[in-house]
């Protein structure tokens, strides 16, 4: 067997899913085979065949199925969503011992694909590619990309675009959505093997819901929190794309923002700035009372105990998010001691860095490498708050750069290297795409060679809109 399958998922009720192989595609060709994520999977590399990772071939022991799921899209709840354009293969024991999910995304129609083609183009599986890993290069929880495939056919949106299809890796698919869509058709029983299989793969300490929400906040505020500390956004934080895992699912219209501003929005169907930059712990907490209210039924008979207690754990995320965005904050300024006023040191450079329209990442890094006075537009924004950092640092008996290098990352995936990326791709040129991906890999090495990448857009070449992945 070229992958050893062992799939927990589809042992669950068929109510979970519907089984339903990948539609095979005319010419595929591998663009990427992530090899040392093949490995820690224990798979051979050389093994995934072309054919076998855009859906021709079924691999032995694989169970493909689609699964079920519900979601709130911005604010509103869609009683039944599900995988439109993906597939899950099966679950492999990695060679840590942990479950991972292998799924096929943009693999052809399932029963939940309502209009659309179960189809995706080229830009958004590179865009998913080179973010994903990139998160991953930055220690930050997130899906992998084990492959990205070409698949021969056009597929069509506002014009005829390359199709193409992503080998996702995940501790698992479950979102707070799978969760929703049994809790809205009263199907407790489901709600409650659902909950069993959540706590058996991601809290198996949980004595049961009211744990298993917990851990869940606890992951999703140092998630966000981890989010906040790189400049990303989202973009779709809708119910349907929060992992139970923790792990950041679902890269659409996400962007890491070049020039800081806390109101930052990419998406083109974020009209409303739900899910901008400053709103994600917000939304993530609106999120996780979506998942407390989905999980009621199993806390308690009596619905208020059963309220009160879901309340009590979901008021665990503020201080969890908080502490977790100092101690990020913290390191990024240098700072290895605590004191008082260190938020409002940072908040004092943030707000200047606002007012400036200063280079998120290049800002912090300068504070280490160079001369961040040089980010900084408005006249004295800089003075007014260098010497106040540097007596804080002071205080603390030293310069805080080590700490301030491994905090502060010189190289992200701007969004205008990743449409560069793209466009080269569709014109069949991966070499900008594999360069990107090289140099995310060591995102806190700086070189002469990587330094273009460090660099912000120029104002033609800035990427203002970010579109959601179909
Ligand atoms: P997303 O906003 O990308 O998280 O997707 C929301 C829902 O739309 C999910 O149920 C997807 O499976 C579905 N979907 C997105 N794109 C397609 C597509 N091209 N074909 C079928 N379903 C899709
Ligand atoms: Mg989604």
């Amino acid at each position: 067997m070229t992958i050893r399958f062992d799939n927990s998922y589809a042992r669950l009720p068929d109510t979970f899913y519907a089984r339903q192989a990948p539609v095979p595609v005319a010419q595929p060709e591998v663009v990427a085979l992530n090899r040392p994520l093949a490995r820690e999977l224990g798979i051979d590399p050389e093994a995934l065949t072309a054919g076998m990772l855009a859906g021709n071939e079924v691999p032995e022991g694989a169970e493909p199925l689609a699964q079920l799921y519900a979601g709130h899209q911005f604010g509103n709840f869609v009683p039944q969503l599900g995988d439109g354009r993906a597939i899950l293969l099966g679950e492999v024991l990695d060679t840590n011992g942990n479950r991972r999910d292998i799924q096929l995304k943009g693999s052809g129609r399932t029963p939940f694909s309502r209009g659309g083609d179960g189809r995706a183009w080229l830009g958004p599986v590179l865009r998913e590619y080179v973010v994903s890993e990139a998160m991953h290069a930055l220690g930050i929880p997130t899906t992998r990309a084990l492959a990205a495939v070409t698949t021969g056919e056009d597929v069509y949106r506002e014009t005829v675009l390359p199709g193409a299809v992503l080998t996702r890796v995940a501790a698992s698919h479950l979102r707070v959505g799978t969760f929703q869509v049994f809790a809205s058709r009263g199907q407790t029983d489901a709600l409650r093997d659902l909950t069993a299989h959540a706590i058996a793969r991601h809290a198996p300490d949980a004595q049961g819901p009211l744990d298993l929400l917990s851990a869940v906040v606890d992951r999703q505020a140092r998630l966000i929190a981890d989010w906040m500390s790189v400049g990303f956004i989202h973009g779709v934080m809708n119910t349907d794309n929060m992992a139970i895992s923790g792990e950041t699912i679902d890269y659409g219209p996400c962007a890491f923002m070049d020039a800081y501003h806390p109101n930052t929005v990419f998406s083109s169907i974020d009209q409303m700035g739900r899910y901008a930059y400053q709103n994600q712990p917000n939304m993530a907490v609106w999120n996780l009372a979506q998942l407390a209210s989905a999980l009621l039924p199993l806390i308690d008979d009596d619905q208020d105990a059963a309220i009160e207690a879901a309340e009590d754990r979901l008021h665990a995320f503020p201080d969890i998010f908080g502490d977790a965005w100092i101690a990020k904050f913290r390191a990024k300024i240098g700072l290895t001691t605590e004191e008082a006023g260190d938020g409002a040191l940072v908040q004092g450079l943030l707000s200047r860095m606002a007012a400036s329209g200063a280079d998120f990442t290049n800002t912090f890094r300068a504070l280490a490498t160079g001369d961040a006075s040089a980010h900084f537009t408005e006249d004295g924004a800089w003075e007014s708050w260098a010497p106040e950092w540097r007596a804080r640092l002071e205080r603390q008996g030293s310069d805080g750069r080590d700490t301030m290098l491994t905090a502060n990352p010189a190289i992200i995936p701007r969004n205008h290297r990743i449409e560069e990326a793209i466009q080269a791709g569709v014109s069949g040129d991966f070499g900008p795409f594999h360069k990107l991906n090289e140099v995310l890999a060591k995102p806190f090495t700086e070189s002469p060679e990587t330094e273009d990448f460090a660099t912000p857009p120029r104002p033609e070449e800035r990427v203002m809109r970010t579109f959601c992945g179909t």
